[in-house]
């Protein structure tokens, strides 16, 4: 079996694996994508368009059954893992370019948007906190290529947290050419973005990526649930894919992310997910493995010293190429380019 960590030495754009995981057979990142943590417009339509009255319940006062943060948090107690939850800042959908306020797309986007600041979310965040779970950065649909926008929602998060946040995903897994020089930009330290929502697997490689040769890590998505055979029809079939990446993440000394959303823990709505989740924790632990949030692993790697990382930068880094602006710097953005 190849030692991923000197591997990770040989490509200085690869991150490798922390000498602190390296006994473990791999590892396994644990993410959660806050999309939609109210069942409210979703519950009617769900009621009309499949005729299930049963949906309207979803509707009655003090009833949310897409609030699924107790469930999950009891769950990697139990395992004794914890991950990260990334969450979400939609604008209002008038803040928007009036050429969008027609669009169903966006109009459905506003009907799902919550705030990160309300009493509830701001309990949520302190719990999470507390525990020793990771609260990332979930950018909203247009941030990936705003970096001002995601400025905003990287300070309305960490307003209500109380703390910083080093990383986390952009929203439908959109991405461009410039994401990460914005990611950087706002102070950010890794993205959990490159996957798919359809096809699974190690299609970036074993091993986090560097694509800067700094500090500044990308770990692609190996698996979203709604990729799979769906569990509550076919779970055995949707139990073997995840078997078989961890299979193969374990012959190839591999860093293995995950993406369950949170409202597919609601065992009525989405039958079988919450489950397949906890047979996935289990078996990655019996396998040895490493299992935690992507900021602990972070934590964990060796990082190249910011000095040399600006010189590489400077020395042709091809995504680099936009050149000019400071390299990682901080939370003060560089003047924008919109
Ligand atoms: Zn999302």
């Amino acid at each position: 079996m190849p030692d991923a960590t000197d591997s990770g030495r040989s490509d200085p754009r690869v991150a490798g694996r922390p000498s602190a995981v390296a006994d473990a057979e791999f590892a396994l990142l644990l993410t959660h994508d806050v999309d939609r943590p109210y069942k409210s417009v979703q519950a009617l339509y769900h009621a009309v368009q499949h005729g299930d009255p049963r949906q309207l319940k979803g509707l009655l006062p003090g009833v949310n059954p897409w609030w699924q943060f107790d469930g999950i948090l009891d769950l990697e107690s139990s395992l004794g893992v914890r991950s990260a939850f990334y969450f979400l800042r939609e604008p209002h959908l008038f803040a928007r370019d009036p050429s969008d306020w027609l669009d169903p797309f966006y109009w459905v986007e506003h009907a799902g948007r919550y705030d990160p600041d309300a009493p509830e979310m701001r309990d949520l965040l302190d719990r999470l906190r507390a525990g020793g779970w990771e609260v990332g950065l979930h950018g909203s649909y247009d941030s990936y290529d705003d970096p001002d926008r995601l400025g905003t929602e990287k300070d309305v998060l960490e307003s209500a947290l109380g703390d910083s946040v080093i990383g986390g995903r952009q929203h439908h897994l959109n991405r461009c050419s410039s994401t990460w020089d914005h990611h950087r930009e706002v102070g950010l330290r890794y993205d959990a973005t490159p996957g798919s929502a359809t096809e699974w697997g190690f299609h970036e490689g074993y091993l986090p990526l560097r694509p800067f040769d700094d500090e500044f890590v990308v770990f692609p998505l190996t698996l979203m649930e709604a990729a799979l055979p769906d569990p509550g029809d076919a779970f055995g079939a949707a139990w073997r894919v995840c078997a078989d990446l961890l299979a193969e993440a374990a012959d190839n000394d591999a860093v293995m992310s995950v993406l369950w959303h949170p409202r597919l823990f609601a065992e009525r709505d989405f039958p079988g997910y919450r489950r397949l989740y906890r047979r996935l924790v289990e078996r990655a632990l019996e396998m040895g493995a490493w299992v935690g949030p992507p900021a602990d692993y972070y934590d964990l790697l060796a990082h190249p010293a910011p000095e040399s990382a600006d010189e590489a930068s400077r020395g042709g880094s091809e995504s680099a190429e936009e050149g000019g602006r400071p390299a990682q710097e901080s939370p003060t953005r560089a003047a924008g380019e919109r």
